[in-house]
């Protein structure tokens, strides 16, 4: 079957990070295009005259390997001489694919091959067709929604008002309740803090073993991967194995970190500061008693290392935990101390552009030195003079894959 239209992702970048793993990520500016999932109207542009006649349409999932669609259709006016269909996987991306016209079933089918830019099964798809006859009359048809499902193994599937989950057993079905509950219980504090909860609903996928979940990516397969998981905007979800067997800290430590990633996008808040994206996913985590104090591990490493400025990454964030616990514990300290509308202020003044450390003293209205004095007080070091500060560093995009902890 020809295939001339290659997917169109309208941002998504895939890193390969030497001996790293994978990351993807998506820079931002866009997102405001799409504030929601919300179909477009259809039909959408009727071109001239012409009445148009849409048949059976169908869509069928091949995973790993891809996904197809059919649709029969015609035109009073001619022959229909092209046909394309188009999706979204999340509000933030359109593809399309080109059709063929079969003869013989008298319809136009439409493949999109995976290797073009894999996603996981489960991933949800919102659909429609683009038609145009030989006097150029064009045609949007209405929209569908579709999964591209995995009939390869059993899953099991849940799905609330905040999230859609999926897990390949032998995952115990406990966990998509574990999941809906964490979801909910945070519901509130992300609003808060974000000023609003996500545009869209996301799904978290989870792989029972590493084998299955690197299967989907046929183009990286294996080869110098250690990741444990992806967070991927374009198709507003996470995706992850059960790599250690504990479905609570899968529920409300890793969901519950990869879903503010996602807000992070798309609440477009740019920074390329490790140490706080990773932080703030790490602060909207509910430890559950499962996970080790990040802010005792903090305060034990300052005391015996002291800790750098904030423009020097605290100077001690270091090794796999660092950017993540020294970010929590800044993050905590803001928040408790001037509540979480001082999150959201952040967040605020970094889509208005300003840098990561003119949002934080601005929204606390303090100087960045007074702040980082005031913090290392409330950390309890000996000597809370601020050492001198290495300059700021440059603006990028953050990826965020999922490691170990
Ligand atoms: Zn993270």
């Amino acid at each position: 079957m020809k295939q001339f239209g290659r997917a169109l992702l309208i941002f998504v970048v895939a890193v390969l990070l030497a001996g790293v793993g994978i990351t993807s990520w998506t820079v931002t500016a866009q997102d405001a295009t799409f504030p929601t999932l919300t179909p477009p109207p259809s039909p959408t542009n009727n071109g001239g005259s012409a009445q148009w006649e849409i048949g059976e349409q169908t869509f069928t999932s091949d995973y790993p390997y891809g996904f197809n669609f059919t649709l029969k259709a015609s035109s009073s006016a001619g022959r229909i001489k092209n046909a394309t269909v188009q999706w979204k996987l999340s509000p933030v991306t359109l593809q399309r694919v080109g059709g063929t016209f079969n003869e013989q079933s008298e319809q136009w089918e439409f493949r999109w091959e995976s290797t073009s830019a894999p996603v996981p099964a489960w991933v949800g798809l919102q659909y429609w067709f683009v038609l145009e006859d030989e006097q150029g009359n064009t045609y949007q048809t209405q929209t569908w929604q579709a999964e591209y499902a995995d009939d390869t193994k059993s899953w099991g599937r849940a799905e609330s008002e905040d999230i859609i989950v999926f897990w390949e057993h032998p995952i115990p079905d406990s966990f998509g309740q574990l999941a809906l509950d964490a979801m909910k219980e945070q519901r509130e504090f992300y609003r808060a803090a974000w000023g609003s909860l996500l545009s869209y609903k996301p799904r978290a996928i989870f792989y029972a073993t590493k084998q299955s979940y690197y299967e989907w990516d046929l183009n990286s397969g294996t080869v110098g991967r250690n990741d444990v998981g992806q967070t991927v905007s374009s198709w507003g979800g996470t995706v992850q194995y059960n790599y250690n067997g504990n479905l609570v800290e899968g529920a409300y430590g890793t969901i519950l970190h990869e879903i503010a990633h996602l807000y992070q996008s798309d609440k477009r808040q740019p920074t390329g500061i490790r140490w706080w994206y990773e932080g703030q996913a790490t602060f909207f985590e509910m430890n559950k008693g499962v996970m080790y104090d990040y802010l005792a591990r903090v305060k034990q490493i300052v005391r015996s290392k002291g800790l750098g400025s904030i423009r020097d990454n605290w100077g001690v964030a270091t090794g796999v935990r660092g950017d993540y616990d020294f970010g929590y514990a800044f993050i905590r300290y803001l928040v408790e101390t001037y509540g979480i509308e001082v999150h959201l202020r952040i967040t605020e003044l970094l889509r208005g552009n300003r840098t990561l450390f003119d949002a934080i003293s601005e929204a606390v209205g303090k100087p960045l030195e007074e702040i980082e004095y005031d913090y290392r007080v409330w950390l309890g070091l000996p000597d809370p003079t601020v050492p001198t500060a290495l300059p700021t560093l440059g603006f990028t995009f953050p990826p965020t894959p999922t490691f170990k902890p």
